[in-house]
């Protein structure tokens, strides 16, 4: 499937296309049309199937096509490791590169923004934020944080997340963030806490596994 048959905005189709990718991968095929739609999801997906640009770009289409509040954080993706994030925001610059979404990677230790940079995209207002969890509490318990307008939560590496111990940073980061949102869950594998995990934080997703 060409990703035009999507209905995605042209200059986010630009960056599509700048990033060499042609066809779409069989788990974006899944799950870029119920993101769209609005719904919930939690799916199964390993590295290197293209799940990053599967949740990244339905949401940047919807943040494109719908209008934003420039001084809320609009998406928050949680990811397990600064590595990840790192990763993720790279793919994430050049998918936007054609837009004016903006966004900042937040993690601890060496190699990231400073505190202070970190504190003054948040509380002035950035379209999506990256994050690991120890780092992003940090700025949400000093209250400077504008999550307002929070439309859109994804949990990357779910799994991980719980076998590194985050369980209650993020529920902790969750009971921060307006009750109205679309919840994007994504895990390797689904063992019965993921399920537990996913019972607490979505609702009335559409499952999907390849
Ligand atoms: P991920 O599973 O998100 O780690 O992605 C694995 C790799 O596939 C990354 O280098 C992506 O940039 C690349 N990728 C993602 N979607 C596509 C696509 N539709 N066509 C070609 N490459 C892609």
């Amino acid at each position: 499937m060409n990703f035009h048959e999507f209905g995605f905005d042209d200059d986010l189709l630009d960056g599509i296309y700048a990033m060499g990718y042609e066809t779409a991968t069989p788990i974006q095929e899944k799950v870029i049309p119920p993101i769209i739609e609005g719904r919930d999801i939690i799916a199964s997906a390993q590295t290197g199937t293209g799940k990053t640009a599967a949740f990244l770009l339905p949401v940047l289409h919807n943040l494109l096509t719908s209008p934003n509040d420039e001084h809320s954080i609009n998406a928050m993706v949680i990811v397990p490791t600064r590595e990840l994030a790192i990763q993720i925001s790279q793919t994430l610059e050049g998918l936007t590169y054609y837009t004016s979404i903006s966004s900042i990677a937040v993690y601890g230790g060496t190699g990231g923004a400073s505190f202070a940079a970190e504190k003054k995209a948040l509380s002035a207002g950035v379209d999506i934020v990256i994050c690991t969890p120890g780092r992003m509490i940090a700025h949400l318990n000093m209250g400077y944080v504008n999550v307002k307008q929070l439309k859109y939560l994804v949990l990357d590496e779910a799994d991980r997340m719980l076998d590194m111990g985050f369980h209650d940073d993020i529920i902790k980061i969750i009971s921060y963030l307006p009750k109205e949102r679309q919840n994007l869950m994504f895990s390797a594998t689904m063992p019965p806490k993921i399920k537990q995990l996913a019972l607490k934080i979505l609702q009335n997703p559409v499952g999907i596994a390849l």
